[in-house]
Parts: C-alpha cells; sequence; structure tokens
C-alpha cells in the first residue's frame, strides 16, 4: 500500500481531517491502534503518512513526521510564523504591547512579521512621524509592513508573506486580524464570519483550532496566538535574549550575567545612550525586566 504524505487540518470526534500536500485533497482519517500505546498524538499542523484502502471508508493515520516546533496556544506544529497585527490608532497599540508579543515569539524560536493595519488614518504630520518611528524601531529586527485593509495598501506583499507557511495571526482585539484576512484571500471569504467570531473570542474559545488553506497556498490558523498579555511563566533573567538586537552587543558587557539594567561597563546601555539601540525598546525592556522581579518577590 503507497504511503501518502498529508498535514493534519482538523480534528473531529472520530476522525482527523488530512490536506494530502501533493494534490491537496481532503481525506478523512483514524488513528492507527498504536498511537493509543505510545504517548504521541498528532495535532493540527502534523504532517503524517497515511494509507488508503478503497474498501474501507477512511484513511489510516501510519506515522507522525518529526515536528519542526509545537505551540501550546494555540495547540499546532509546525508553525513557521506569527504575524503581529497592530495598530498606531483607533486602537493606538503601545509598543510595550508589541514588545511583550515579540518576547512570546521569541522564546517560541519562530519568525515573526509585524504588519502595521489601519495606516489610512494616520493623515496629520504627527501620525505619520509616529509611523515613521515604527518602521525605524522594528523594520531592522523584523519583516514590518505598514498595511490598510481599507485602502488595500500592501496587501499584495502581505499575501506574500504568508504564503506557503504555516501561520498564526496575533494581535489586541480590533486591530482588523479578520479584516486583513478578508481582503487578501478569497479562498476564505466564505468562511470569514466564523474566523472572525473565533479571532474575536481570542483565549476565551474552546474549540479546537483548524487550519485553513490559502487559495494561492498556506494555512492559517484560526485561533489567534500569544493572546497572553501577561508573561505568564517567564522569568527576568531570559528576557534579554528575546531582545534581539542585544545579542551582538552583550558579549561586550563587562558583567557575563548583565541585567542591562544597572550594571557599569553595560554594552547595552551605552548603545542605547548613543541611539544604536531604539530607546523604547531598551525602555521596555528595562520596564518588563522590573514587572517580572516585583512579581518574582512576591512570590
Ligand atoms: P480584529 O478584532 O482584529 O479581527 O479586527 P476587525 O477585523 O474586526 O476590525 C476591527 C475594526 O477595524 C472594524 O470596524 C474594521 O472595519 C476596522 N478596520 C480594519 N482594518 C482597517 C483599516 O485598514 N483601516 C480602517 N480605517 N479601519 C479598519
Amino acid at each position: 500500500m503507497n504511503w501518502e504524505k498529508g498535514i493534519v487540518m482538523r480534528f473531529h470526534s472520530n476522525t482527523v481531517s488530512i490536506m494530502n500536500t501533493k494534490t491537496k485533497k481532503r481525506e478523512e482519517c483514524v488513528l492507527r491502534g498504536k498511537f493509543k500505546k505510545q504517548k504521541i498524538r498528532p495535532i493540527v499542523g502534523d504532517y503524517v503518512e497515511y494509507t488508503l484502502n478503497e474498501q474501507e471508508e477512511y484513511g489510516k493515520i501510519e506515522n507522525i513526521l518529526p515536528r519542526k516546533n509545537n505551540l501550546y496556544r494555540p495547540k499546532i506544529a509546525n508553525v513557521d510564523q506569527a504575524i503581529l497585527v497592530t495598530t498606531l490608532k483607533n486602537p493606538f497599540v503601545d509598543a510595550l504591547i508589541v514588545d511583550k508579543f515579540l518576547i512570546q515569539v521569541e522564546k517560541m524560536g519562530i519568525d515573526c512579521a509585524i504588519v502595521v493595519n489601519k495606516v489610512d488614518l494616520l493623515q496629520t504630520s504627527e501620525e505619520k512621524e509616529l509611523l515613521q518611528l515604527f518602521l525605524d524601531t522594528y523594520s531592522p529586527l523584523y519583516t514590518t509592513l505598514p498595511v490598510s485593509s481599507v485602502t488595500g495598501e500592501n496587501i499584495d506583499k502581505l499575501k506574500i508573506i504568508f504564503k506557503d507557511k504555516i501561520s498564526t495571526m496575533a494581535g489586541m482585539s480590533g486591530v482588523g486580524k479578520s479584516s486583513l484576512l478578508n481582503s487578501i484571500n478569497t479562498g476564505l471569504k466564505l468562511r470569514v464570519g466564523e474566523i472572525s467570531d473565533k479571532l474575536k473570542r481570542g483565549k476565551h474559545t474552546t474549540t479546537y483550532t483548524e487550519l485553513l488553506h490559502f487559495d494561492f497556498g498556506g494555512f492559517i490558523a484560526d485561533t489567534p496566538g500569544f493572546s497572553n498579555l501577561e508573561l505568564r511563566g517567564f522569568n527576568k533573567d531570559e528576557i534579554r535574549d528575546y531582545f534581539i538586537e542585544f545579542l551582538e552587543f552583550s558579549p561586550y558587557c563587562g558583567f557575563s550575567d548583565c541585567s542591562h539594567t544597572v550594571e557599569p561597563y553595560c554594552m547595552i546601555k551605552e548603545k542605547y545612550e548613543m541611539g544604536e539601540i531604539a530607546s523604547s525598546r531598551y525602555e521596555d525592556y528595562v520596564f518588563i525586566y522590573e514587572e517580572l522581579k516585583k512579581r518574582g518577590d512576591k512570590r
């Protein structure tokens, strides 16, 4: 029997929906009994090998291929990237929130692209400067794209970011995650009401995550990732590793375990003072460090 390769799209009560990686055909499969004995069970995003038998209604999942990564919220494997959506007006999302999202993404070790939506609303020179400052801060670190789902600005570029990847979307409620999905893809149109409902329910959702397939290639999880704005389970001493622009300078700090806050001979502080590290990034780092320190002290 031929072993086919597919990706797990969603779970039903007794079956698993798989999309064949080559033909894109959807197949309903069941798990082989051996998965009950082994502790490993497939999750959404898993690449699996399965067999089809004409006499049987369902295919059989034979094997789970090694995972590249394994996200907990939403529970999904093999995520290629997080698309962080933010806005500077209606609502104004503080950079501190962006940085807290980025910390979570960096801890998971997945790539990230930042999408600044609703740039059509930024009309005054102050608002335009705000956008420029945001781009100056983040574009040296991450792919950063100003877009508007209303005017269609850069939506073609957003599509390229999504293409052929498994993505999870993150961002505060109201920044336009569902509108962006609406504007990039006709293949998902029918489902957009549902997606936006799920995206809005955010972390309170109890339904299982499902992968949706873009007709131009690629997948997106239908529940938002990283919705937790409190950095639970984080230690103050680990977050310096997640500010990726620190990494090139921190080996030159006077102390090898420098926290970049109060120590002398700190290279990060020096680069911040020289304007080589963006002030909001450094200041957010110190703020988050102190926040985690206080929380740790209370325990
Ligand atoms: P979500 O909660 O992140 O899914 O946000 P929605 O997609 O529901 O959008 C929230 C509101 O922002 C809606 O009223 C949208 O019409 C509006 N909106 C979304 N994108 C844009 C945009 O690019 N420009 C403007 N002006 N409004 C937008």
